[in-house]
């Protein structure tokens, strides 16, 4: 049987609050039900195993970034879609992960600062501006956007489905995910338009 995919890496990059858990949640089962086998390397959780202990320095945050990356080229290379979900501030490291990894698809999760401020999912941004944390990417640490993204996700525009169908839609122009014609990429979708509408965007 010919496998419905191969592997690679999805790699995330965006401000905390930007979407990059919230869209990864709907790409799992829409890669899943396609066949996919896919694994998630949320930056969250990563920072309380893999990365266990490490802080928010330069130093420390490269460290989390080529740890991540290793792992992803070890799945990727082993038929594995890799989901990558961390901010990933800096270019250099992304590009050093690329270079590893090879078959590497940048999504750059694009909001304004303003619109993360407002989200303030975890309440890391009031405490971040009142200075209770340092370091913290956007507001007193650094963020490189990427050039040139396979995907830009723009999450004050797009809904989370539409930004999952977009990176699928990408996957199988790169010959990483099979074509498929039919509107199934969306089993229990509520999304306000059909993949055949997604593939335009
Ligand atoms: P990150 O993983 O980038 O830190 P999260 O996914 O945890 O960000 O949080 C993003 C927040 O923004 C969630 O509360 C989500 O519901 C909200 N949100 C609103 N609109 C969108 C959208 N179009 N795409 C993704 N998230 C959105």
């Amino acid at each position: 049987m010919t496998s419905p995919s191969r592997g690679c890496t999805i790699w995330f990059t965006g401000l905390s609050g930007a979407g990059k858990s919230t869209i990864t949640e709907q790409l799992v089962p829409l890669l899943k039900s396609r066949g996919c086998k896919v694994e998630v390397l949320d930056g969250d959780v990563v920072r309380t195993n893999l990365s266990k202990g490490l802080g928010f320095s330069k130093e420390d945050r490269d460290i989390n970034i080529r740890r991540i990356g290793f792992v992803c080229h070890l799945l990727s290379r082993n038929g594995v879609i890799a989901i990558a979900a961390a901010i990933s501030p800096y270019k250099n490291l992304r590009d050093e992960n690329r270079a590893l990894i090879k078959d590497f698809v940048e999504v750059y999760v694009k909001v304004s600062l303003e619109t993360c401020i407002q989200r303030d999912v975890k309440g890391l941004y009031k405490k971040a501006l009142a200075g209770e944390i340092k370091e913290f990417t956007g507001v007193s640490d650094p963020y490189e956007a990427p050039d040139h993204p396979e995907v830009i996700c723009e999450t004050e525009k797009e809904t989370p489905q539409e930004s999952a169908l977009k990176i699928v839609h990408k996957l199988e122009e790169l010959g990483y995910v099979a074509r498929r014609t039919d509107d199934g990429v969306h089993p229990k979708s509520d999304a306000k338009f059909s993949f055949n509408e997604a593939a335009r965007v």
